[in-house]
């Protein structure tokens, strides 16, 4: 089968960022570098800019820039075949060999309570925006705040902003109140890393009413490859992977899911899937259980689907 994979999450920009000796060609430590990228037939990789939430308030977009420049300077510029998808339809124009690269915020704490910063965040390229990390920022309450709010007055401009600029919300890590707030909002939104909670009761997953709620609006969820989100401990076969993939098609979402690995922000792994190089392993597997048609939805094409529903290619 030839497959081509679109993987929504990864967090190998903060590697860069925090290292300025790590490459991203093939440092062993990357587990999405460039090596394992080509061999894993990547298509399409998600960057994540992701802002420790320890850092002081008015350090944060600076260091949301230091990552976009880590971007530019490491994974563009001296690799050719890496080419930046500044808007959708990029996607299309990409040759043989070449890997789409899509820079994705991961939490509107770097923009404090400054539009313009957002604005200046989309110049820069960035496609993708994530309402929250674990924390509370000024737009919404994350996933590990026991208030559990919804999006603020400026959280909700925010979202309608994305919605009119054409760039996706993404709500993975957003509190449940903020999830349901944000489909108010927009069509264009997706889940980048979460799995079901039926099958994995851990908060960075989502309800059945959730998926079917994502599903209704068209919109795409990215399984992620994290133990931790699959069996709730350390340790996960692909085989418990699939629990999830026939829960998510047992709620109709068969066409809504694709691959968030959240490579490079995982400590364990699923057994023999531990970088981006062991994609194919990972999909020849999923063939003991599942259609080739199904396969390809979930590697690639239920992600260029969502994007043609929204008009966004
Ligand atoms: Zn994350």
């Amino acid at each position: 089968m030839g497959i081509k994979v679109i993987d929504t999450h990864c967090d190998v920009l903060l590697k860069l960022a925090e290292d300025p000796t790590k490459r991203f060609e093939h440092d062993q430590h990357i587990q999405a570098n460039l090596q394992n990228l080509q061999a894993g037939h990547v298509r399409v990789q998600f960057f994540a800019i992701f802002i420790d939430p320890d850092i002081k308030q008015e350090s944060k977009f600076q260091q949301a820039l230091v990552q976009v420049q880590a971007f530019y300077e490491k994974v563009i510029k001296p690799h050719p075949q890496m080419k930046h998808i500044k808007k959708w339809e990029d996607i299309q124009t990409l040759q043989d060999g070449e890997i789409g690269a899509i820079l994705a915020l991961e939490g509107l704490d770097a923009i404090g309570n400054d539009e313009t910063k957002l604005s200046i965040l989309y110049q820069l390229g960035v496609l993708s925006v994530g309402v929250t990390w674990n924390d509370a920022n000024l737009c919404a309450d994350g996933v590990g705040e026991e208030r559990g709010a919804g999006l603020t007055r400026l959280g909700k401009r925010m979202i309608v902003k994305n919605d009119q600029e054409n760039i996706i919300t993404d709500v993975s890590h957003l509190s449940e109140k903020g999830f349901w707030d944000v489909l108010e909002l927009t069509d264009k939104v997706i889940a980048s890393h979460s799995n079901a909670k039926k099958i994995c009761p851990h908060p960075r997953n989502l309800s059945d009413e959730q998926i079917k709620a994502i599903v209704q609006k068209g919109g795409f969820i990215g399984i992620v490859l994290y133990p931790i989100f699959i069996t709730g401990t350390n340790h996960a076969t692909v085989h418990d992977l699939v629990r999830h993939l026939e829960h998510f098609c047992k709620l109709g979402a068969s066409k809504h899911i694709g691959i968030g690995s959240d490579f490079d922000g995982i400590f364990t792994f699923i057994d023999g899937i531990d970088s981006s190089s062991k994609f194919l392993d990972l999909f020849d597997q999923l063939e003991a259980y599942f259609s080739e048609d199904f396969i390809k939805g979930l590697t690639e094409e239920n992600f260029l689907s969502y994007l043609k529903r929204h008009h966004l290619s």
